[in-house]
């Protein structure tokens, strides 16, 4: 089982929607995926239409190991997608991981258990530099970093890769690989894409070229009310009939791939 986790240090960067679309994309495919909605915001679980029941185990029990993995993860409405969902409780969990001294790998510890029955695990991790966000990066084989082409969208990419530069100092608690960094809601008006798109995502390329001497954007997510309706309607954007729109998930899904050849 891959472990890629989507993750970005400010709301609305496009996360969630990542997670979404690329699951299901992988889903489609014939792989077999487990989504893990790690924010307790919950957006995931309620983008996949799934209602947690009371009493019920969500991640919170498998992460305070209350209960086996296997018996917080539930089938989805979709085919080959299974979910471990979180409701608002979510937020207890950071003083359990705070306090056990190794927080940071409890959920990639409760991962292992399920690893042979998925392809891959899709990770939506919290918007806040949390000690949820430091159990999903440690959980993870490859990140994707959405970034909103904005000027806080810049910021949050700063404030990610600085977060994963100190873990991979400390202790090597990411010792994943950076898929790529995902611009999202780029806007273009017909044929040309707006100025302060346009200049955003250089500062991106910018960025990371510093960074890691490479560009590591990858195609954009262009602004469209599609992905709002795609995602009230339960569609894919193939679905849609919106293939374009649905490229950087491809390519994405393609970089994916790459990874597990490597690690082979
Ligand atoms: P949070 O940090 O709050 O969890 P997030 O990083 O997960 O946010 P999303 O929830 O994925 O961000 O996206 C933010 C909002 O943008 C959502 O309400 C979603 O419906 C909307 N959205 C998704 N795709 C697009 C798009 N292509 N263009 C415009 N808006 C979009
Ligand atoms: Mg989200």
């Amino acid at each position: 089982m891959q472990t890629i986790s989507s993750i970005s240090l400010a709301g609305g960067q496009g996360k969630t929607t990542v997670v979404l679309f690329l699951a299901r994309f992988l889903a489609q495919q014939g792989h077999t995926v487990l989504v893990v909605d790690a924010d307790p915001q919950s957006s995931l679980t309620t983008f996949l239409g799934f209602q947690v029941e009371p009493d019920s185990p969500t991640l919170l029990e498998v992460l305070k190991r209350e209960v086996n993995p296997s018996d917080g993860i539930y089938e989805t409405k979709y085919p080959n997608l299974f979910l471990i969902p979180s409701d608002d409780a979510l937020d207890k969990v950071q003083d359990y991981l705070a306090g056990s001294g190794t927080g940071a790998l409890t959920l990639k510890r409760r991962l292992k258990t399920v690893e042979s029955l998925f392809h891959y695990c899709i990770v939506d991790a919290p918007p806040q530099r949390s000690q949820i966000c430091l159990t999903v990066i440690g959980a993870s084989d490859g990140l994707v970093i959405p970034v909103e082409a904005s000027v806080k969208g810049l910021q949050s990419l700063i404030r990610t890769l600085e977060l994963l530069g100190e873990l991979k100092q400390e202790d090597e608690e990411f010792g994943g690989q950076i898929l790529g960094i995902v611009p999202f809601r780029d806007r273009w008006v017909g044929l040309r894409r707006t100025n302060e798109s346009q200049s955003n995502i250089e500062s991106m390329q910018q960025i990371t070229t510093d960074w890691f001497g490479q560009d590591l954007v990858l195609p954009s997510i262009r602004e469209s009310e599609k992905f709002k309706q795609a995602i009230n309607k339960g569609l894919t954007l193939h679905e849609m009939g919106q293939e374009d729109l649905a490229y950087p998930i491809e390519v994405l899904a393609t970089a994916i791939e790459k990874l597990e050849g490597q690690k082979k």
